[in-house]
């Protein structure tokens, strides 16, 4: 008899925690949500503590051939203070886990902890701990991060309401750009090591891919106005797929217009001019954004109009599933979600 085998590719990355959680019943009362959002949430007495948790391994989530330790101990925090801000609470503690190689030095550790420490210290967030083990293939690191959100305060993904505004933070896009022109760079190194890469025209779309900045200002100033999102996520696998995320935890459906969609002036020119990609497409489906993507009730609109990083570009649909881009001529086409999905390449 042979077992049955499926290949994980066929499942992907959504499909695989669909069926983990399927099998997953919550036990204690203290368990207020489990898998689905960017964080679990466990009531703490007076207010809700959030646990979120990512894994990136070498050669899947980062290059080491243009990725500098520092940046990479940087983002590895930044990207989970990042799921603890996109349901509007605040980051305290993290607990960070290596797997090394031999190929690492205490120096390159160091690094790697300059990265993690300057983060802790502009998100005001304490290492708490973790764990380290050696590895055969490469690096690994693993960031769970701890916050906290008064009870009245938590935002999930899931209460988006038909007519709420949609809204997202800075621009989107850029990251993804970032990403395609260090890839570039380094085949043109390894087929010419004397080729020095020149990145200084670059600096803002390599930043946005090697050192993003979780929107904590955001969570802040809402606060400060007044506003409580009515759904939120943040935008790490591309404004598509994480507007398709508040889509179906909420049951709800989108509008949202190309020409609301904001890219930065230098994503736009070197998406199309050098990589011949439509920026749009690169807004849509590039991720790493770590951008906050929110909803908000009609009557808040008047309280954020003139807000400087806060873009409204569309509004929640009554039907599920439905997700619409209304194209600059006006013409409204399907969105689809593709996303990021690792074990798709
Ligand atoms: P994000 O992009 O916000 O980091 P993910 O897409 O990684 O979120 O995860 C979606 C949800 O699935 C989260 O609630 C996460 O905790 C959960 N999850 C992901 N992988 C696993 C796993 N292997 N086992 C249990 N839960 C998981
Ligand atoms: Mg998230």
């Amino acid at each position: 008899m042979t077992e049955k085998r499926t290949e994980i590719s066929e499942l992907g990355e959504f499909g695989l925690i669909n069926r983990i959680n399927s099998n997953i019943q919550l036990k204690n009362k203290s368990t207020i949500k489990g898998i689905g959002d960017d964080a679990a949430v466990i009531d703490a007495g007076y207010d809700y503590v959030l646990v979120s948790t990512d894994l990136l391994a070498e050669g899947i989530h980062f290059d080491l051939a243009f990725t500098p330790l520092q940046h990479l101990g940087h983002k590895a925090v930044s990207v989970n203070v990042s799921d603890i801000a996109a349901m509007n609470g605040r980051a305290e503690q993290v607990v960070i886990s290596l797997a090394l190689s031999n190929r690492f030095s205490v120096e390159a550790v160091d690094a790697l902890y300059e990265g993690i420490n300057a983060a802790c210290e502009q998100y005001k967030v304490d290492l708490v701990g973790g764990d380290t083990s050696a590895s055969h293939s490469g690096l690994v690191i693993s960031v769970t991060v701890i916050g906290r959100v008064p009870k009245n305060k938590i935002v999930y993904r899931s209460g988006a309401k038909p007519n709420d505004i949609i809204c997202v933070t800075g621009d989107l896009g850029a990251s993804y750009i970032g990403l395609q022109i260090l890839e570039r760079e380094k085949q043109v190194y390894l087929s010419n090591p004397k080729m020095q890469p020149s990145l200084e025209k670059y600096e803002y779309l390599v930043g946005r891919q090697l050192k993003p900045i979780a929107r904590t200002d955001i969570v802040y100033e809402l606060d400060e106005l007044g506003i409580l999102p009515t759904s939120m996520i943040d935008v790490s696998d591309g404004l598509a797929s994480d507007l398709f995320h508040i889509g179906e935890q909420s049951k709800i459906g989108s509008r949202i217009f190309e020409d609301k969609i904001p890219i930065d002036q230098a994503a736009y020119e070197t998406s199309a001019l050098e990589f011949k990609i439509d920026p749009v497409t690169c807004a849509l489906n590039g991720g790493e954004d770590y951008e906050l993507l929110f909803t908000i009730r009609q009557e808040d609109f008047e309280k954020i109009k003139n807000h400087p990083d806060i873009h409204m570009i569309g509004y929640v649909l009554e039907k599920p599933g439905e997700h619409f881009l209304v194209s600059k001529q006006g013409t409204p086409v399907r969105l689809q979600a593709q996303g990021w999905n690792h074990f798709r390449t």
